[in-house]
């Protein structure tokens, strides 16, 4: 019964594109059988039916060219005209009537031949543009699918509309789709170590605070094992920046992790190994040079000083190696007291000026600011930036040092006029192992890591550091600290 009635039914079949001949032209014949059984049969007067045949064969104009389109529509005109003719033929119209009678047929026929064009022509678009969209709907669908991460789609309400086989994986989720954005939280998941509340959910914030959220890392715990998932999410605004929905994309990089780990913790193990020997050598060199001058060999003395120095290097960048992996694994120690700030930045600079003859290193600090943290580490910072600072300006011979109060911290210049670096630069040199690759930079030794410890130890303090700079014109790097008095101290 269902069938037949979507058979009939011109609404069942919007979408689909199959229009046929046959249906029309036997419809457009039952109607005219029925008019004229009810002419001969039922009224037994063929003439009185000639307005409910001209209604009857219109509607069935629409009711086909809806049904069938332009076949349709066309079928039944036709069919309707040749009725118009059988009429004029079995009634005998004659002079006048007969006269009236075709004028009558050529202005039905052009009616019925336009309301078949029109609503054929219409009906065939509808479907056109339908198909279209079923079309790009599925275009997408294969796309979402086909994505190589977890991705889905809320709409305004929060209620998800849309996500793919690797969401339903990374959640466990089995397809459901009844999760509301901003309500529930995945009891198994933490940021930075804290649980998540529902509304912190990437996707929650985009879609209520039309915020845009790149790349955080949230931890899942599955089955006692840790999985990382990077999570990103937009809003999907309007041509008028209402919200329409919003969309989220998440990465398993729990391998990625791994690989780090691995990575760190081979590099730690390495430098330890590594620290041993160098330090014997490093302890007969010194005997040896003692024996040397001893006995008065100047050259050997020389000789064993540039050894020395270059010994110096190695363990400073064993020491850097360490300390990535201490800070990786959270085991950078500090020993923090209250110091004079401007007493370690002037010891630091002037043993810094012993290490350059090409550069003058000119300082101007006076803050009378006590600092509480571990001083040797901001020393290590001072070393690290004049250093720097001295290596990427060979062709310069100043270096300028400054210190100032800014509000209730100390602020640290070290500007130099050296390569510089452009601003897409500036924004990344804090990173791990970073180093600005180009024909400029690749002369310079380095591995990418003293400004990445001495942000991370500027940050354990409680400070900030940042760069301004311009290619070809110089770096200025800074860093502030909170100022402390005795009785502020941290516990
Ligand atoms: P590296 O051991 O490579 O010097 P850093 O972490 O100290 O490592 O610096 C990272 C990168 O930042 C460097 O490779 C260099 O390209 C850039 N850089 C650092 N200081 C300066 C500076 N004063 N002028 C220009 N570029 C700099």
């Amino acid at each position: 019964m269902n069938r037949l009635v979507d058979y009939l039914n011109p609404f069942a079949r919007i979408g689909k594109r199959s229009y046929s001949f046959v249906f029309p032209f036997f419809f457009t014949l039952l109607v005219v059988v029925v008019i004229e059984l009810v002419g001969y049969v039922i009224l037994k007067d063929p003439d009185r039916t000639s307005i409910y045949a001209i209604i009857a064969t219109i509607a069935a104009i629409i009711y086909c060219s809806f049904r069938d389109g332009l076949k349709g529509g066309l079928t039944a005109t036709v069919g309707t005209l040749l009725y118009y003719f059988h009429i004029i033929y079995t009634r005998s119209y004659q002079g006048e009537r007969l006269e009236s009678a075709l004028i009558m047929v050529a202005l039905l026929s052009s009616i019925n031949f336009s309301v078949a064009m029109v609503i054929g022509w219409l009906r065939q678009t509808i479907d056109k543009l339908i198909e279209r969209e079923i079309n790009e709907k599925q275009r997408l669908e294969a796309v979402i699918q086909q994505i190589p991460a977890g991705v889905i789609i809320a709409d305004k309400e929060g209620n998800i509309v849309q996500s793919n086989e690797r969401f339903n994986k990374i959640f466990n989720n089995k397809g459901r789709l009844d999760i509301k954005v901003g309500k529930v939280t995945a009891p198994n998941a933490t940021y930075k170590g804290k649980p998540v509340k529902p509304k912190q959910w990437p996707l929650a914030q985009a879609l209520f605070n039309g915020r845009q959220v790149l790349g955080k890392e949230y931890i899942f715990r599955k089955k006692r094992v840790n999985q990382a998932i990077q999570i990103s999410a937009a809003p999907i605004k309007g041509r008028d920046g209402n919200i329409l929905a919003a969309v989220c994309i998440m990465t398993d990089v729990t391998a990625q992790r791994e690989l780090e780990r691995q990575k760190d913790e081979f590099i730690g193990i390495a430098s330890h190994e590594l620290k041993t020997p160098v330090t014997s050598i490093k302890a007969y060199t010194q005997v040896l040079k003692h024996n040397f001058s001893k006995s008065g060999d100047k050259d050997s003395v020389n000789q064993l000083e540039k050894m020395d120095a270059q010994l110096n290097k190695l363990t400073d960048l064993i020491g850097d190696l360490l300390d990535v992996t201490k800070i990786e694994s959270g085991q950078i120690q500090f020993n923090e007291s209250l110091f004079d700030f401007d007493k370690v930045v002037k010891e630091q600079v002037s043993q810094m000026q012993l290490t350059t003859q090409r550069h003058t290193l000119s300082l101007r600090c006076n803050t009378n600011a006590k600092i509480y943290g571990d001083s040797e580490r901001v020393g290590q910072v001072l070393t690290n930036l004049i250093s720097n600072a001295i290596k990427y300006s060979p062709h310069a011979k100043k270096i300028i040092i400054e210190g100032k109060r800014v509000k209730n911290n100390v602020e640290l210049s070290v500007r130099d006029f050296g390569i510089g670096m452009s601003k897409s630069n500036s924004g990344k040199v804090f990173e791990r192992f970073y180093r600005i690759s180009g024909p400029n930079n690749q002369t310079f030794p380095g591995l990418g890591l003293g400004l990445y410890i001495s942000s991370e130890i500027i940050k354990r303090m409680g400070g900030k550091i940042w760069v301004e700079s311009e290619e070809g014109k110089g770096s200025t790097f800074f860093f502030s600290l909170p100022i402390k008095d005795n009785n502020k101290k941290k516990a």
